[in-house]
């Protein structure tokens, strides 16, 4: 659309400018639509897939669409339309009236519309829409004519004063309820279905009423100006507090802004051949192939999704209206044919004819999700590749969730319906700030609550469960839930919540706040007290997608590992091999700790010697658990690298009993025992442990520790070897800073190493190499390279030295900076790309300087993180290291990466080397 336009030139001669306007207005009417899926970005979610549904032939009530750009040329105008705007809408609400057959504000054939937000992302609930605006004094009388309901024509009405009056003046909605039920209880009526029309008159003038006792203005009773005020109010929902929370909390740009559709109203609440509901094309709990999904007769969309009424089974609809059953059926097959991804659909009855109000991908449990894509595929629906990138990786943790022993035996107190299979234990807290705060203090919670609503997602998000006595499935707590696999029971009928009196009865019991309820969300039972929970068993489908994952993955997966049963948990789940054993845990245990303490209290080198040798069999014994759980697979083990004083009692408690007993004149034994502990506490006091005596500072500095280390180790590769177990052990350096240090300690290891399998007479292939978590390492990594046959990027320890952050004192002002996005993410969560990711790429270009085909892996925290996995796989690491449970996430993770980032690139075609 060019425009030409006259513009002040800077010397303020005028000019005349050809500008071109945006089209802000995509229109989608007689079957026929401007827009399409591919312009999601553009149009949101809703828009586009209503334009798309349109386009396909699936009945969708007229409508258009305003676009992003046009919001953001609104909010960055300081909520100014922008120049042509309302021009398009004028000539897009006329195509709307000309498919609708009537028109906004006549008063004998009135138009109503919903005014609905849409963003790219789905928000459910998080911003606003308007339903039947449009009405006014005089247009109310054309709907009830032409309905020949007055009654229904009234209703209409009152709701639209109270959305109106919510979502656009800002009126809290309790004002009209509490009007409602006024007139409710006056006219004898039980539900607001039996209100009779009279009674819905005087409502609404109560309801004007209130408009302008609050507003010091009249409502707005041309229907033009009701649509200008609901859009930008739509416009406005974007910055809406739950809204920046969801975003927040769901990493989504504050730039994408939202769509606006506005659409011929369609009305499920003209009578009992009339209703609303949702529906999904398969389960959204399970995956299962079926058709599901929740119906409400004689309603109005919103009462389906706020949880208002408990709504029927799609049953009742093939009951009620078989013929908008079967359309449904078929238009849900179509439509999940068409995306191929199982879609979660809003829909209206309106005297027995169906419209399709809304359609997306639908959100999931991650058991679900795994089920579906890899059903699809069998289906031949989508393809592997597709079917691996359907599969949020962090989602596949819901599998790994944990459920009610089977062996517990317990009554329930009361029943609901379970959103999600997860199981939880915890306190319970009935209001959703004192949840976050109780979570804060490292509580487990369980958020009780009627029903929630949008608001409350910061206290859903911290809750270990959510329990509601309203709504059904598709409640807004449910599809929250679901989301992140968080255990969530809702409906729960018996449920009754006092929040005034801190309690909720069920039945005869009583619960109050603080009280240990546990939720069994497979079997959506309420009990009070813990019940026992266990960990989770992978399906046959969870198999088979870690499968296509390793089979495509070229970035490969290890555990952390410390004990033999972490290593077989590690196998399990498929783990290439262990990345980090760290030796210390072993030194924890019981019989040990006291010879780990004579070590570090040791006088002189023979004694420590002595106590060293004494450690020897145990960690021997560990080490062959560990490789012969892991063979045929490498496994790291890391040498001791924490400071020694962490094995010895806390100086606070010593100090305390040594007080004590030296005021009590009694026990003189233990007086002195504890006068040693705590003269050595004393001498090991550092200012800054994580910077001090630990790493291979220790093992330097008293080198009987790692020489006995490696000779455990190499002890437990030969023996196994001699049982024919295949091994493979990388010895492995911590803390490493210098060249002079590695060359020192590599020399040592590989001296013990052969003496070892010397006077076993077995080679055992092995190898040494290092942690790279010191940015100075990662910088002169070519030189260290030069005794190091591996790295392991240490990036907690590498992440801490580079931003200077303390990894334990962090929480003191990583919110802050979070809130107001000083920083992204934290970065001991997710990998900070820019700096800790600037020295890995640095640390392996200058190794593999001097290495050609170093292994190169990570066995920080951030191994089991997708985006961090995503990273490493990019800058061309052999494989991540994580914890036992999150290695099939960082399989997915990996094989996604390898999807959108193949690595395995075509040869050169002269067949020149490639460096890694
Ligand atoms: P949300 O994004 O919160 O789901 P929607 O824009 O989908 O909000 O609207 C909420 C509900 O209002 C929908 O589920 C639908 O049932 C109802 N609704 C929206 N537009 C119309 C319409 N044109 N006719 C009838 N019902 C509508
Ligand atoms: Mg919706
Ligand atoms: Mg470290």
């Amino acid at each position: 659309m060019a425009v030409t336009k006259m513009r002040k030139t800077p010397k303020g001669k005028l000019r005349a400018v050809s500008t071109r306007t945006p089209k802000y207005v995509y229109s989608f009417a007689n079957g026929k639509a401007d827009g399409r899926s591919a312009m999601r970005p553009l149009l949101g979610g809703k828009g586009c897939e209503l334009a798309e549904m349109t386009n396909l032939g699936v009945p969708v009530p007229p409508g258009f669409t305003i676009t992003t750009e046009a919001w953001a040329a609104y909010n960055g105008a300081g909520k100014k339309h922008p120049p042509g705007f309302w021009k398009q809408i004028e000539s897009g609400l006329a195509r709307l009236e000309a498919a609708a057959g009537s028109r906004l504000g006549d008063p004998d054939r009135p138009l109503l519309v919903s005014v609905r937000s849409g963003a790219r992302v789905s928000m459910p609930g998080m911003m606003d829409t308007v339903l039947n605006l449009g009405l006014n004094d005089e247009t109310v009388g054309g709907l009830a004519r032409r309905t020949r309901n007055e009654r229904f024509a009234w209703d209409c009405y009152r709701r639209f004063l109270t959305i109106f009056g919510d979502v656009v003046l800002g009126i809290d909605r309790h004002g009209f309820d509490a009007l409602l039920d006024r007139v409710k209880e006056k006219a004898g009526a039980k539900t607001d279905a039996d209100v009779p029309a009279d009674a819905l008159k005087e409502l609404v003038a109560d309801s004007k009423r209130l408009v302008q006792e609050r507003t010091g203005r009249p409502f707005p009773q041309d229907p033009t100006e009701q649509l200008w005020l609901a859009i930008n109010a739509v416009f406005d929902s974007w910055w809406a507090k739950k809204a920046v929370d969801y975003r927040r909390i769901h990493r989504l740009a504050d730039d994408w802004g939202t769509a606006v559709t506005v659409m011929a109203m369609v009305f499920g609440n003209l009578g009992t051949t009339s209703g609303t509901g949702v529906c999904f094309s398969r389960d959204p709990a399970t995956g299962e192939k079926r058709f599901f999904g929740e119906f409400l007769v004689n309603a109005q969309g919103e009462d389906v999704v706020a949880g208002v009424r408990t709504p029927e089974h799609l049953d009742d609809l093939k009951r009620r209206m078989p013929k908008a059953y079967r359309q449904l059926v078929a238009i849900k097959d179509k439509l999940e044919r068409h995306y191929r991804d199982m879609q979660d659909i809003e829909f209206t009855v309106q005297d027995g004819r169906l419209y399709i109000l809304q359609t997306r991908s639908g959100k999931r449990t991650g058991a679900a999700a795994v089920r579906i894509a890899v059903e699809m595929v069998e289906e031949k629906l989508i393809d592997r590749p597709t079917a691996l990138c359907r599969v949020e990786p962090a989602s596949l943790s819901q599998l790994l969730v944990k459920t009610v022993d089977p062996n517990a035996r317990y009554s329930a107190i009361a029943q609901g319906l379970s959103a999600t299979a997860a199981a939880a234990v915890g306190r319970v807290v009935f209001n959703p700030e004192k949840a976050v705060e109780t979570a804060l203090r490292g509580e487990r919670v369980i958020l009780v609550r009627a029903e929630t609503s949008p608001e409350d997602v910061a206290g859903m998000h911290v809750a270990e469960g959510i329990l509601t006595s309203r709504g059904g499935l598709t409640s807004h707590a449910a599809v929250v839930a679901r989301g992140w696999g968080k255990c969530c029971v809702v409906g729960a009928g018996d449920v009754v919540v006092d929040e005034e009196n801190g309690l909720f009865r069920a039945g005869k019991s009583v619960v109050r706040e603080g009280q240990v309820i546990t939720l069994n969300g497979a079997t959506g039972q309420v009990v009070v007290g813990p019940l026992p929970l266990v960990d989770p068993k992978l399906s046959e489908e969870f198999k088979q997608l870690l499968d296509w994952a390793r089979d495509v993955a070229t970035t490969k997966v290890r555990a952390n590992a410390d004990t033999p049963e972490d290593a077989r948990k590690a196998r399990e789940f498929e783990a290439d091999g262990i990345g980090l054993v760290r030796t210390e845990h072993m030194f924890f245990k019981d019989e040990r700790i006291p010879i780990v303490r004579e070590m570090i209290m040791a006088e002189d080198v023979e004694a420590r010697k002595k106590a060293v040798d004494r450690l020897l069999p145990f960690q021997r014994e560990d080490f062959i658990g560990i490789f012969k759980a892991m063979t045929p697979h490498p496994v790291t083990i890391r040498l001791l690298d924490p400071p020694l004083h962490e094995f010895l009692p806390k100086y606070k408690d010593v100090i305390e009993e040594y007080t004590r007993l030296d005021a009590l004149r009694i026990n003189p034994a233990r007086h002195q025992e504890l006068g040693g502990i705590k003269a050595r506490l004393e001498a090991l006091l550092e200012a800054n442990p994580m910077l001090g005596h630990r790493g291979c500072r220790l093992g330097i500095t008293f080198p009987e520790i790692y020489e006995m280390q490696v000779r455990a180790i190499m002890e437990a590769a030969c023996t196994v070897a001699r049982q024919g177990v295949a091994v493979e052990p990388e010895i492995m350096i911590p803390l490493t800073g210098t060249t002079a240090e590695m060359k020192l300690t590599g020399e040592m290891t590989r001296r013990v190493a052969e003496a070892v399998t010397a006077e076993m007479g077995v080679r055992v292939p092995y190898m040494v190499g290092t942690m790279i978590e010191v940015p100075r390492a990662a910088l002169i990594a070519d030189q260290i390279a030069r005794h190091a046959e591996f790295f392991s990027f240490g990036t907690n320890d590498l992440t801490q030295m580079t931003f200077g952050y303390s990894r334990d004192d962090i929480g003191k002002f990583l919110p802050f900076y979070l809130d107001k996005k000083l920083l992204p993410a934290d970065p001991f969560a997710v990998l900070d790309r820019e700096g800790v990711g600037e020295l890995i790429r640095i640390g392996i270009e200058r190794g593999r300087k001097t290495h050609r085909d170093l292994k190169v892996g990570i066995c920080g925290e951030h191994g089991g993180e997708p985006s961090s996995v995503e990273f490493c796989h990019q800058v061309g690491m052999t494989y991540v290291s994580c914890s036992p449970y999150m290695v099939p996430i960082a399989w997915l993770a990996a094989a996604q990466a390898e999807i959108t980032e193949p690595r395995r690139r075509p040869e050169p075609a002269r067949g020149g080397k490639r460096h890694a």
